[in-house]
């Protein structure tokens, strides 16, 4: 039988963010945590390649098939660390999109512009169920590409009053701060992450750190925290005490006591055991998990980001660019 020739869409950054909307994709989010917990997704852990030397170089392949909306791909992620200050940015990939009826590569999409916007999504999502209703006053450490979606995310979330800002460069929280300043916020730069965390009800951490930036003694009675970076088992962002003093929320269980060093660390040393984290998003989501249970708790959302994340995602992505006559096409066949 002859075979049917399948074009491939292809879909920069720019197009990315025009086609994935922040509060659609919280919504997608939602969605995609949901059928993670009622296991209609396939998600292997990712195998991630690790390149010998000190600039800490990365390759993550990110594979996973989701029942709901009902889709296949695959992330091809390098992340460089080491690209801060260079024209390079410290993510950058492709997910490859496929038909789950035919496996056909109907799309290709910059994994960056995604892993931007759906990792402060997820976070949005871990706000508005754990979050208590009136916060307000967030605190950002770190002042990169997830600190600018994550503003995004927790402005579609909660009506922000005041927001503090860190980062390790002070010149680039000064620069952050005037970026938002007159539209509609008031945002400060300060010298220390004490400065930035301390009374704030909303706390996201999104740095590249390896050690803990934020101290547990810090934190306000009741604020909620988005802990982003530190994706692998040997770094974190937070120290053993705020992990105690906090009830811990993930996207994924089994993801995190592997992946995420911000709760890897503590458990082996002792100072929490793997049940101390009280549900997965999705659990909450479906009604088969705790969220918040007082006013004065603090609580603690640590994003791993999942590949089902990516998908959930990427399928609003590609509704729309293969509507749209201008978005390249190429035929790989
Ligand atoms: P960027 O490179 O855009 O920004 C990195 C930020 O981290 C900058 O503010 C930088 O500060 C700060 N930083 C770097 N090294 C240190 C350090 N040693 N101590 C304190 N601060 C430091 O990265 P992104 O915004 O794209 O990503 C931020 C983090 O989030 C990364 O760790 C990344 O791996 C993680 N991530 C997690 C995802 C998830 O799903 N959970 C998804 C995507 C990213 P400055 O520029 O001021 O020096």
């Amino acid at each position: 039988m002859e075979s049917v020739g399948v074009s491939t869409i292809v879909v920069n950054g720019t197009r990315v963010r025009e086609f994935l909307p922040m509060r659609e994709c919280i919504d997608a989010m939602e969605r995609a945590l949901r059928a993670l917990t009622r296991g209609r997704a396939v998600v292997p852990l990712r195998p991630v390649v690790r390149l010998p030397g000190e600039h800490g170089g990365a390759l993550a392949a990110m594979p996973a098939y989701l029942d709901d909306p009902r889709s296949l791909g695959v992330k091809a992620i390098s992340v460089f660390p080491g690209n801060e200050g260079t024209p390079h940015d410290s993510h950058q990939g492709a997910v490859l999109f496929f038909d789950p009826d035919h496996g056909a590569l109907v799309a290709i999409m910059d994994a960056g512009a995604i892993t931007a916007v759906r990792t402060a999504a997820v976070s949005a999502v871990a706000t508005r169920l754990l979050a208590r209703p009136d916060a307000s006053d967030l605190a950002m450490l770190g002042a990169g590409v997830q600190a600018h979606s994550h503003l995004e995310a927790m402005r579609a979330v909660r009506p922000l009053r005041r927001v503090r800002v860190w980062s390790r460069t002070p010149a680039r929280a000064a620069e952050f701060a005037r970026q938002y300043n007159g539209s509609g916020l008031t945002v400060t730069a300060v010298p220390t992450a004490r400065e930035a965390v301390e009374e704030a009800d909303l706390v996201c951490t999104v740095t590249s750190a390896r050690e803990p930036v934020l101290e547990g003694d810090w934190l306000a009675a009741g604020a909620h925290l988005n802990v982003v970076g530190a994706s692998v088992a040997a770094s974190r962002e937070v120290d053993t005490k705020a992990v105690l003093r906090s009830a811990c929320f993930v996207d994924r269980r089994e993801s995190a006591v592997r992946e995420a060093g911000d709760l890897v660390i503590p458990i082996r040393e002792g100072a929490v055991a793997e049940s101390h984290i009280r549900a997965e998003l999705g659990e909450i989501l479906e009604g088969t998990g705790e969220g918040r249970r007082s006013p004065g708790e603090i609580t603690l959302f640590k994003s791993v980001g999942l590949a089902v994340e990516d998908l959930g995602a990427a399928d609003i992505v590609y509704r729309r660019a293969r509507e749209d006559p201008s978005v390249p096409r190429i035929s790989l066949a």
